[in-house]
């Protein structure tokens, strides 16, 4: 009964008693003349908990450097994407390439490759699909862009 009701206890502080562990564990090294357990127990504390900071800061950092603003040069919708990614424009849905100096459309205007996969053409079919057929339409990406 005892020992159940202390384990209770024990989940429900399980951050408090373990501070408070720490403080006496530091408080006894302390009255031993281990003051300097103590402080490189309390720099490896704060170098745990700057790590996460410093990984923080340098992430910014590399957001930063990486993060490009521009406008849609298809409907001109302003957009923030990733340097050398490429994102479909929420706007228009014009696959876009994030470069330095801002978005470029990812395949130049007008030269769309097209290709048709799986046309099921039978003889009493027409060789070209019915109006509001689905097509299979893949598009590539070209290797240069229009610049
Ligand atoms: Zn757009």
């Amino acid at each position: 009964m005892n020992q159940n009701g202390f384990n209770q206890l024990q989940l429900r502080l399980p951050g408090v008693g373990c501070w408070l562990g720490l403080l006496a564990v530091a408080w006894l090294l302390a009255t031993l003349g281990l003051g300097w357990l103590v402080k490189s127990v309390l720099v490896i504390i704060l170098l745990l908990l700057l790590a996460p900071v410093v990984a923080f800061l340098g992430l910014r950092l590399w957001l930063k450097r990486s993060l490009v603003e521009g406008d849609c040069p298809v409907c001109s919708q302003s957009l923030t994407g990733l340097k050398n990614f490429q994102t479909p424009c929420p706007n228009c849905g014009t696959v876009l390439k994030t470069t330095a100096s801002g978005f470029q459309r990812a395949v130049p205007e007008g030269t769309i490759d097209v290709q048709a996969v799986d046309v099921n053409a039978s003889a009493t079919e027409p060789a070209s699909p019915a109006p509001g057929e689905p097509i299979d339409v893949e598009v590539r990406q070209l290797p240069h862009s229009e610049d």
